[in-house]
């Protein structure tokens, strides 16, 4: 840090994004990105003319894509804002709706307290119950802003809407903001509540499901009014925060609904495949309705299992925190990539119990 930072930005600790290693190929389970490509569409829209067109900024409103979206949503377009990524969107809710504080659970999404601590948001930590159940009653009258991603990460619990719904009618005098990040593989959304509650917002990804990671898409929705502030605050700091080539392909991923429905499928099945497995080693792996698993074993720490699997090719990700430093969490890749990683697991065990 030099010595122009000011005080301000000084004490935060910044997020640590999984490694994208460039230096050599590994079987990449850390990042919970889809194994498989985008639509056959997308590559289509990314033409020739799209290049030219990049001269031009993109449209600051995202309306055709917001256009789209709506129509598939079942919203209206001013019930949208686009984001780069739904990072973004995080961003611009905790300086929206932070000056109450922000609530969130102790194990979740490592950014909400990185964005907390950056945009000076007090936190009110709420700690899951045991096997990292998140229990609604933990979160009455709180009346600041409520952040839940539903499934959580890293454990991949979900909850039902009508839980969520009632933290929203708990808490009439705070946003309650539920992150879908990976709400495709297997959780209900709580698309269909927004309506019924004008303090909810739901935010979701096109990063996962709809493999655009590395083209920045997300949407934030919610009754018009919360979406007018969250579009405050991105004319505020970057009015163009969707590039052309991005909004092209949201709408061309959008016309190919079947292709990812295919996927998501696919990836369900190869994450319950892998579970059985790895519980039939031995592991303790929580019930996942995401596309990663979180999982632990008795003979090995998160860190050396993390390490030896590095060494053997495959990328997964361990966090230090102590509630969960014993576990790993396996990104749900192609069912070839997931025997690959059951094999170094089977290897790496056998080793132990030699
Ligand atoms: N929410 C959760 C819970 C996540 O795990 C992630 C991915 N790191 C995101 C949001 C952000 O995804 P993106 O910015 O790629 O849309």
């Amino acid at each position: 840090m030099s010595r122009f930072m000011g005080a301000r930005y000084s004490m935060f600790d910044a997020y640590t994004p999984g490694e994208q290693p460039q230096d050599r190929r590994y079987i990449k389970l850390n990042t919970n990105e889809s194994p498989y490509p985008p639509s056959p569409k997308v590559r289509q829209a990314l033409n020739a003319d799209e290049v030219e067109a990049l001269r031009l900024y993109p449209d600051p409103e995202c309306g055709a894509l917001r256009a789209s979206m709506a129509a598939q949503l079942g919203l209206d377009e001013n019930q949208l804002l686009c984001g780069n990524g739904s990072d973004e969107l995080l961003s611009f809710a905790f300086m929206a709706w932070g000056s109450r504080g922000a609530a969130f659970a102790d194990v979740t999404y490592g950014l909400y307290r990185v964005l907390a601590d950056l945009h000076q948001v007090k936190v009110t930590n709420v700690p899951l119950r045991d096997g990292f159940a998140l229990d609604d009653r933990d979160y009455l009258g709180l009346n600041r802003l409520i952040v839940i991603a539903n499934p959580n990460a890293p454990t991949g619990m979900a909850l039902k809407p009508r839980q969520l719904a009632y933290i929203a009618e708990q808490n009439p005098d705070g946003v309650v903001l539920v992150d879908e990040a990976y709400v495709d593989f297997g959780a209900e959304s709580c698309l269909p509540l927004i309506g019924r509650y004008d303090n909810l917002c739901v935010v979701q990804t096109y990063s996962k499901s709809r493999s655009l990671a590395g083209a920045r898409l997300g949407f934030a929705a919610g009754q018009a009014e919360l979406i007018r502030d969250l579009k405050k605050i991105k004319n505020a700091i970057n009015p163009y925060n969707v590039s052309r080539l991005t909004q092209r392909a949201g709408i061309a991923a959008m016309e190919d609904e079947d292709y990812y429905l295919l996927n998501a499928r696919a990836i369900m099945q190869a994450r319950d495949n892998t579970a059985r497995a790895l519980q039939a080693m031995g592991f303790e792996v929580l019930p996942s309705r995401a596309n990663f698993l979180f999982a632990r074993h008795a003979g090995i720490g998160g860190a050396a299992l993390y390490m030896a699997l590095k060494k053997r090719g495959v990328l997964v990700r361990h966090f230090g925190a102590e509630r969960i430093k014993d576990y790993i969490r396996i990104s749900v890749g192609s069912q070839e990539q997931m025997t690959a990683f059951l094999d170094a697991v089977r290897e790496i065990m056998g080793g132990i119990k030699a």
